[in-house]
């Protein structure tokens, strides 16, 4: 009856409940479900250089019953479950099927997708073999994949994770450095790592009008980034005033709801057409 009741359904995901273990049960057996089900949906956030399409970073959602369940609500007790991998693994599949529908049409042809990967998948021993197998399952181009990490899963165990990066790298895929900003990564751990893009988190570019230091931090960030020869990406770019400091500062690229929300990729694309120029993303470093 919860799926009849948005309100009640809401209730199951308040982190409070969470706690309850049989609450946490419960939804681990509905996201089992959702999956059987078809209930989850990826949806696509446009991300720009300058006035050009470059891709999109795809977000997860969950439709369950009458609600659109944001991934703040299920991602984490997904990670703690291990449903994590055949969710985050379909995720993977979906986007590489885009990816490769895109391929086919000179117009699309450029645009890349980022795509969220937690702790769990890319620790997991089969990370490697699992992102390789979406490509060819899929004909996706992997120049065109971009996996997402976060600082904290990657200097854990660092010798790893350059390891694991560089065989997907070595057949094309990018990797960028997610809510870059937010961890500790040590300048020379963060050399070695050989990633393709920086995406700076959204929490410095709120305020940057305002906040001469974290104004000061984006700049640095987008200076950092340059020197080792990445692609540096704005996230939560909400004003054209953000954007005027970005171009300033030398960053060109940055999605946020003041270009477009995450969004079905029917509207993705007709917001696409509604452009005239599309561009090429460049080649990753
Ligand atoms: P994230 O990867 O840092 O994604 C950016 C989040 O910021 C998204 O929230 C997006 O909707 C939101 N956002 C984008 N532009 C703006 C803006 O201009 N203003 C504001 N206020 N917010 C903006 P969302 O979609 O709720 O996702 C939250 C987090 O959940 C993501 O953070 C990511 O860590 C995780 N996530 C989402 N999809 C997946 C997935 O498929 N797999 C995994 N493992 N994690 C995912
Ligand atoms: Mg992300
Ligand atoms: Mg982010
Ligand atoms: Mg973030």
């Amino acid at each position: 009856q919860a799926a009849q009741n948005g309100q009640s359904t809401v209730h199951f995901f308040d982190p409070q409940t969470q706690e309850n273990a049989s609450a946490r049960a419960l939804l681990e057996r509905n996201i089992k479900a959702g999956l059987a089900m078809s209930e989850f949906v990826l949806y696509y956030q446009p991300q720009v250089e300058k006035s050009n399409f470059i891709g999109a970073e795809v977000l997860l959602r969950w439709r369950h019953g009458e609600v659109f369940v944001s991934p703040d609500k299920f991602i984490s007790t997904a990670e703690q479950s291990n449903l994590i991998l055949p969710l985050g693994n379909w995720v993977l599949h979906q986007a590489c099927k885009q990816l490769a529908q895109w391929a086919e049409r000179s117009e699309t042809a450029h645009l890349t997708l980022s795509v969220n990967i937690s702790p769990k998948q890319f620790k997991h021993a089969q990370f490697v073999d699992t992102v390789v197998q979406a490509i060819a399952n899929t004909g996706a181009p992997a120049r065109q994949l971009i996996i997402e990490l976060t600082e904290s899963m990657l200097f854990e165990d660092i010798d790893s994770a350059i390891a694991r990066i560089s065989a997907l790298r070595a057949h094309g895929v990018g990797f960028s450095l997610d809510d870059f900003g937010m961890g500790y990564s040590s300048l020379s751990d963060l050399q070695r790592l050989p990633l393709t893009e920086l995406k700076i988190d959204r929490s410095f570019i709120r305020d940057i009008q305002h906040n001469a230091h974290d104004a000061r931090m984006v700049r640095s960030i987008i200076s950092l980034g340059h020197s080792m020869g990445l692609q540096v990406i704005a996230e939560g770019v909400e004003t054209q005033a953000q954007i005027d400091y970005l171009i300033d500062s030398g960053c060109m690229r940055w999605q946020g709801y003041f270009i477009g929300k995450p969004q079905p990729i029917a509207h993705l694309e007709q917001l696409m057409q509604e452009h005239i120029t599309f561009s090429f993303r460049g080649s990753q470093p």
